[in-house]
């Protein structure tokens, strides 16, 4: 594939109009760290980047607002708001690859942090983005209350490239918690999600709240068994001292309760070892051959991850929503195994994305990334608004199938 990257936002811009002048199929890039994963798109695609597009243009620390150009590394955005004590809610990137803000937007997903903070769309307050024929749109805002009008952020979080071009960011930031501590709990399954519904019912609100099954915490390093971790912020020592206390009572009162043996083992991390330790997982799987995404309620994480169909691969789901990945190598997990736990994850009402595969063998066809969501042809209406001559991402569009 041929890769463009413009100088500048005016050279994009003539690009992508040259571009539609052609009727020509490409693929709207960020650093391109990522571009392959789901539904191979079109091979005559040129792939056009905005890494040029960088920098942080306005943070607004006492709205707790920011703007950043599209191609602007997650990190390089980090960096500069921790200067004012204040952070994008989100995961570091997986991997030694950066990944730009505009990637992360279009591609929609998120991590443990979704348990507090939400998910990446719901920090997003405005967009600008080139539409297919060239023009330059705006939608949102660049504070945190909005004008009336269409919810484009919502629309281009996790359209994958589909429907236009972002170039431009203004984002929720949030206070960086001076006090941070993090429980490691390991034990069967259905104690772990029993502890899980009840921290969700209670007043701690935990920064993340990831279950994760057994090899997850092998790959982790840790002793091979199921295992929850709490993440908790706060503004005070103190109140973060009384809510490590409540939850260890919590899990004694739940075993006492079940007389459960083997009961739950508890340990507590420093503040400074999370990340190393999320960040060993996260280069886990990205070497991994199979990448997925699952999604199930949050009442079936245990029920999934139980499931017979998991075994060899890693996988960890943020408790309170029921999203997380799924990762191993081809030999530990044969495609049939993919699509029986594609066939559970619909039995237990939700679904799943294939993000990275082995090469299929020859003759063989590719595992579907993603099957017809009910919805497709209102997604395929939005598309043909946006795109009318089908030139973004083609081949691949979330919610179609083929
Ligand atoms: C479950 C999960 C959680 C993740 N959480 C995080 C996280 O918390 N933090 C993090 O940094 N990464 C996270 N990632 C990775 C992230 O989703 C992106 O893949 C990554 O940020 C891509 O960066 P990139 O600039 O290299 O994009 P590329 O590899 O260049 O592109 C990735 C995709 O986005 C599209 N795209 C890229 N830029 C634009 C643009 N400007 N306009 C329109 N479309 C564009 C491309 O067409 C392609 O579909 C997560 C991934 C997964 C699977």
């Amino acid at each position: 594939m041929t890769v463009l990257v413009p100088e500048s936002l005016r050279a994009l811009q003539e690009q992508v109009r040259t571009l539609h002048a052609e009727a020509a199929p490409w693929l709207p890039a960020g650093l391109g760290s990522r571009l392959t994963w789901g539904p191979a798109v079109s091979q005559a695609s040129a792939v056009l980047s905005c890494r040029n597009l960088r920098g942080v243009l306005a943070h607004n620390p006492g709205d707790f607002t920011v703007t950043v150009a599209a191609g602007t590394p997650l990190l390089e955005v980090q960096e500069a708001l921790a200067h004012h004590g204040q952070w994008l809610s989100l995961d570091a990137p997986w991997g030694e690859a950066p990944g730009s803000i505009g990637g992360l937007v279009a591609r929609g997903l998120s991590g443990g942090y979704r348990q507090r903070y939400l998910g990446v769309r719901d920090q997003l307050l405005g967009v600008q983005l080139l539409r297919s024929d060239g023009v330059l749109a705006r939608a949102g805002g660049k504070v945190v209350k909005n004008v009336a009008g269409y919810d484009l952020m919502r629309l281009i979080s996790g359209s994958w490239g589909s429907l236009g071009l972002i170039t431009e960011l203004t984002l929720r930031t949030q206070p960086i918690p001076p006090q941070r501590r993090c429980l490691l709990i390991q034990g069967e399954l259905p104690l772990l999600q029993q502890l899980c519904r009840w921290l969700r019912d209670s007043s701690l609100s935990p920064e993340r709240l990831d279950l994760g099954n057994a090899r997850w915490a092998a790959e982790a390093g840790l002793s091979p068994q199921p295992l929850l971790l709490v993440a908790l912020a706060s503004i005070d020592a103190a109140t973060l001292a009384e809510q490590i206390t409540c939850i260890r009572g919590q899990a004694q009162q739940m075993e006492q309760a079940l007389g459960t043996e083997p009961g739950l083992t508890l340990e507590e991390l420093q503040a400074n070892e999370l990340e190393p330790l999320l960040a060993a997982q996260r280069g886990c799987n990205t070497q991994a051959d199979w990448l997925l995404r699952l999604v199930v309620p949050p009442a079936q994480c245990a029920t999934l991850l139980a499931s017979g169909e998991l075994q060899g691969a890693a996988v960890v789901l943020a408790a309170g929503s029921g999203c997380g990945d799924g990762w191993a190598q081809t030999g530990a997990l044969p495609r049939h195994r993919v699509e029986a736990l594609r066939r559970r994850c619909h039995a237990l009402g939700g679904h799943l994305s294939v993000l990275r595969q082995p090469q299929p063998a020859t003759g063989a066809a590719a595992v579907p990334a993603w099957l017809d969501a009910p919805s497709r042809p209102l997604i395929e209406a939005v598309k043909r608004q946006f795109d009318p001559l089908q030139q973004l991402a083609r081949g691949r569009l979330p919610g179609v199938a083929g």
